[in-house]
């Protein structure tokens, strides 16, 4: 897993008027780019190229770990190790909470502290 980054984007697509939520899994090494994408319908990019389920014989999910080498399941828990520190990194405090910033901005901080430990950005909110 050394030298590999991972990301959770979320997106809205869709028409203007109905959109969905898009969560995308974007898997990085070196000079691959494994991106999965879950909405309303899944696919996945590889380096550019899309990849949608009927193309393959078999589940999209195992698609990406026959690129990525971890699974979606293991991609999550990674990713929730590395972006959700057990502890505070100011003051050691477990506990945590949610606050919203400009639309679509939401901050993982602290509990005690007030740090900021994480955020998100949801374009669909402001789209
Ligand atoms: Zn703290």
């Amino acid at each position: 897993m050394k030298g590999t980054k991972l990301y959770i984007t979320q997106s809205a697509e869709g028409p203007k008027h109905d959109p969905y939520l898009c969560r995308s899994l974007i898997f990085l090494k070196d000079e691959l780019k494994v991106e999965y994408k879950e909405g309303l319908y899944e696919r996945m990019v590889i380096n550019g190229t899309e990849i949608l389920p009927q193309h393959l014989l078999f589940p999209l999910e195992e698609a990406f770990e026959i690129a990525t080498g971890i699974t979606v399941h293991q991609f999550q828990r990674y990713y929730e190790r590395i972006h959700n520190p057990k502890r505070c990194p100011n003051c050691g405090s477990k506990r945590r909470k949610w606050m919203s910033g400009f639309p679509g901005e939401e901050f993982m901080m602290c509990y005690d502290c007030d740090r900021i430990i994480d955020c998100t950005f949801n374009e669909g909110a402001i789209i």
